[in-house]
């Protein structure tokens, strides 16, 4: 059984609210926002496997911080997954020794806490029987989604995105989805937000919708603080012929 908790899935802070940030079973991480900082020790130790959308700060916030707290814990460097552009931003703009320091080179420059990979569009990785799938989107900067595969189940993450179709095709490349965790970051009245900033509001999630085979259970992010019930009544206004949940941070999916 394939276990996605989710850590933070909202647009921003406040009390109760924490920013993206799923974990896979209990060693892979997918992005690594606010929500990051509900985990224990113990719990961040056991993480292997980071996998980031995108260099945005409400997907990254919390791990330089987690990166420092784990330290003394662990033994074996945690591989952090993401694209180049990605990876390019964390060096050059976190982990560059004046916001924070570069942990690929501490302890030693030999043996890092954390391990850059880079991954390509369309590249899989097999973590212990587990797939995972880097899926280009449509955002602000560079941006990807991923599909998890376990156990003969799938589902997907989107990070963020507007408008686009290779999420929707990559999507479709699967015989089949149960569960695909999109971005409804505004209301249909931000519209034009949406373009400039490259996320979704329902309308142009429900016309990206149309693109998709497949039936999954929806689950609705990183929506907007103080607009999320109005961005989940015009979600389930305008998109019909799906099982729609609107996600709340420790919510748990299992597949
Ligand atoms: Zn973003
Ligand atoms: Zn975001």
């Amino acid at each position: 059984m394939m276990r996605i908790r989710i850590l933070g899935c909202s647009g921003g802070i406040g009390v109760g609210l924490r920013t993206t940030s799923l974990l896979v079973d209990d060693d892979i991480l997918i992005d690594a926002g606010t929500g990051l900082g509900d985990l224990t020790l113990e719990e961040m130790a056991r993480i292997r496997h980071i996998f980031i959308t995108h260099s945005h700060l409400d997907h990254i916030a919390g791990l330089p911080l987690m990166t420092d707290s784990i330290f003394g814990e662990i033994e074996q460097p945690i591989t952090l997954h993401a694209a180049a552009e990605t990876l390019a931003a964390l060096r050059e703009h976190v982990f560059n020794w004046i916001v924070w320091p570069d942990f690929t080179q501490l302890p030693t420059p030999q043996g890092g806490v954390l391990r850059y990979s880079v991954m390509a569009h369309g590249e899989v990785r097999e973590i212990a029987g587990r797939r995972i799938r880097m899926i280009p989107v449509n955002h602000v900067v560079p941006g990807v989604g991923y599909g998890i595969e376990s156990a003969g189940r799938v589902a997907v993450f989107s990070g963020d995105t507007t408008t686009n179709d290779t999420l929707w095709a990559a999507l479709n490349d699967y015989s089949g989805i149960d569960a695909l965790i999109v971005e409804c970051a505004f209301p249909n009245q931000e519209l034009e937000l949406c373009r400039r900033a490259y996320h979704y509001c329902p309308e142009l999630l429900a016309a990206d919708l149309r693109k998709l085979r497949h039936r999954p259970r929806l689950y609705l992010t990183h929506l907007k603080p103080g607009a999320e019930a109005r961005i989940e009544g015009e979600c389930r206004d305008l998109i019909k012929g799906f099982e729609l949940r609107r996600l709340f941070g420790g919510d748990l999916i299992q597949l």
